[in-house]
């Protein structure tokens, strides 16, 4: 049998070389243990090795392992493969703590752990089990442009790049394109990064995020698109304490099923379960991180992991969300405390759209190629996004978003 790995640690101890390695794509640790009464040849190389070095072992699992960390692996024939240049900038064996910038920096490093890979394992699962479920509903996988010639909800939040003597901008979302597909289709989503140019210093914000963006044509209301989003996140939930069990034990998290149906409180009403709890804010106000984290705390009282925040002031949500009494047809989802989804019934009606651009102090005229797009039979429609890190951050009690991201985009962060 053959292992193919790298060497985290080594030890002698007689004639007898341990060398520990994580096989390429496993999550359990092998100690690779090489004698030199039985492989002098083999005994040979294993003593030269360099911790770090890509390793072929061929050899045979003894019917009894004695090895406490890892399973042990009887080598016969051991081959280095590739030798490290310089001595590994981190201890793989996580045995020294290791800062988070230099785990952050050496992050392909540290895919040598079974820590970090379960962690990437579990976030590719989250993906692949939405696409199965949507595909499954019949929604249809599109990709949008993420250089655009409009800055995407006329916000100033952009990344501008120079586009052949032009202006172009990186993509805050899909929002506008998903939303002209309505004329053609009914049911999309994408699965797509997130530019944003704002200068956030939280635990919460990076500025290039990916999401799960979905939107839906004839529907009768924001209910339709709701429950669609409620689905898919109990899906995710449940797919990954099914698909990913030996990955939440080496997080040594435990991951809770959602109470449903989610709580659905409106706006109006979470402003009085804020004022009990002594925090104030004038009506209007959008709910910051303080205000997110208390309620999140009132609900988990009330057995709620995942609820959401419904009809919101208009004022606090963007041009191309529907008006209703001074509010709007609009949703957050949140989840222990933090909003990991945002959504809503779209304005369908063109001339209401305009309204609306121009009520929000913003040009017409710079939305004409979408608005372009409500002039040929739009029907009524409605979606959301999900944010993939802030999902997985509370999924598995990760405190900071940079973790769950391979290589973060911050302020400060631009390499690796
Ligand atoms: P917040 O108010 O928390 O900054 P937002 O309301 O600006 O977020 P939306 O435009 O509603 O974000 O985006 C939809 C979802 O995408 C959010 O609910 C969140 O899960 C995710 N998301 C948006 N911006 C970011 C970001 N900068 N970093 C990480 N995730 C993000
Ligand atoms: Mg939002």
């Amino acid at each position: 049998m053959k292992l193919r790995g790298w060497v985290n640690s080594k030890r002698e101890l007689g004639g007898i070389v341990f060398i520990e390695i994580l096989p390429e794509n496993s999550l359990g640790l092998v100690t690779v243990v090489v004698k030199k009464k039985e492989s002098p040849q083999a005994w040979e190389v294993a003593k030269g090795v360099k911790l770090g070095s890509a390793i072929l072992v061929e050899g045979t699992y003894p019917p009894i392992s004695l090895s406490k960390r890892g399973r042990e692996f009887k080598a016969d024939k051991l081959e280095v493969i590739s030798t490290p240049r310089a001595p590994l900038p981190v201890d793989l064996t996580l045995k020294t703590g290791i800062h988070f910038d230099t785990r952050l920096r050496y992050r392909y490093l540290l895919l040598r752990t079974k820590e970090e890979r379960a962690l990437f394992k579990i976030r590719a699962n989250v993906l692949k089990i939405a696409r199965e479920f949507l595909e499954k509903k019949g929604f249809l996988e599109v990709n949008t442009p993420k250089i655009c010639g409009a800055g995407a909800e006329g916000g100033a939040t952009v990344f501008e790049l120079e586009y052949f003597g032009r202006t172009a901008y990186l993509a805050q979302s899909p929002q506008l394109y998903k939303q002209m597909l309505m004329t053609g289709l009914t049911k999309v989503y994408e699965i797509t990064p997130y530019f944003r140019a704002e200068k956030h210093h939280t635990t919460r914000h990076l500025n290039e995020s990916w999401a799960i963006d979905l939107e839906m044509g004839f529907i009768k209301g924001m209910e339709d698109v709701m429950e669609v989003l409620e689905e898919l996140v109990c899906h995710i939930i449940e797919g990954v304490r099914k698909e990913c069990e030996e990955e939440i034990e080496i997080l040594g998290v435990e991951i809770d099923s959602p109470r449903r149906p989610f709580a659905r409180l409106k706006y109006d009403k979470v402003l009085e379960i804020l004022n009990e709890e002594g925090i104030h804010i004038e009506w209007g106000e959008d709910l910051g991180d303080a205000e997110e984290r208390a309620l999140g705390k009132v609900m988990k009282n009330e057995g709620y992991n995942l609820y959401f925040i419904t009809h919101y002031p208009w004022k606090t949500k963007p041009f191309y969300i529907m008006k209703e009494d001074g509010l709007s047809r609009s949703f957050d989802l949140d989840y222990k405390g933090l909003e990991i989804s945002s959504g809503g019934q779209r304005e369908h009606r063109y001339e209401e759209l305009i309204k609306n651009i121009r009520e929000k102090g913003l040009n017409p005229k710079d939305f004409e190629f979408y608005l372009e797009a409500f002039k040929y039979g739009m029907p009524p429609h409605g979606g959301w996004a999900v944010g993939v890190e802030r999902l997985l951050m509370k999924m598995l009690n990760i405190d900071n978003i940079r973790e769950t991201i391979l290589f973060p985009r911050d302020i400060q962060r631009l390499i690796p």
